[in-house]
């Protein structure tokens, strides 16, 4: 084989080069070792909008919370989409469109089930309170 450094042809059964003295490196010496790169723990900010998203969802029913929760969600998930990782690219689609769904839900909810039952329990309130006042006031004329 020929030197590294040199050039110069060494023997085989020679351990260093006997121009320059450079030592000849042993074909049968392990591979150095690469390291694996770490995994990227990016995927953190896509799961959390992935959570965001199921928690919205799961909370459409309440008022306000989901849309807390819908807003991060939503927040995370693009965060997550814009990492440069497909299995976290994947999570954070999934968190967007649950958090969007969610979010839907929740102002459906509001719309259709919340606000009417809230008018309906302040009018029912309201008229018992002018029933107490006109029995107040029927009362007050038999004595
Ligand atoms: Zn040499």
């Amino acid at each position: 084989m020929y030197c590294n450094k040199c050039g110069s042809y060494i023997p085989s059964m020679r351990k260093v080069c006997s121009n320059c003295g450079t030592p000849v490196p042993d074909p049968n010496a392990p591979a150095p070792v690469v390291e694996p790169p770490p995994e990227k723990r990016s995927n953190g900010i896509a799961v959390a909008g992935l959570v965001m998203g199921i928690l919205t969802l799961a909370l459409s029913a309440l008022p306000g919370i989901p849309f807390l929760t819908g807003l991060m969600g939503m927040i995370f998930s693009i965060a997550g989409i814009a990492k440069k990782n497909a299995r976290s690219k994947a999570a954070a689609v999934a968190g967007l469109i649950l958090s969007i769904a969610g979010l839907a839900f929740s102002v459906i909810y509001l719309f259709v089930f919340t606000i009417p039952g809230v008018t309906k329990y302040l009018a029912k309130a309201e008229e018992a309170r002018s029933s107490v006042s006109a029995l107040g006031v029927i009362l007050r004329h038999l004595k």
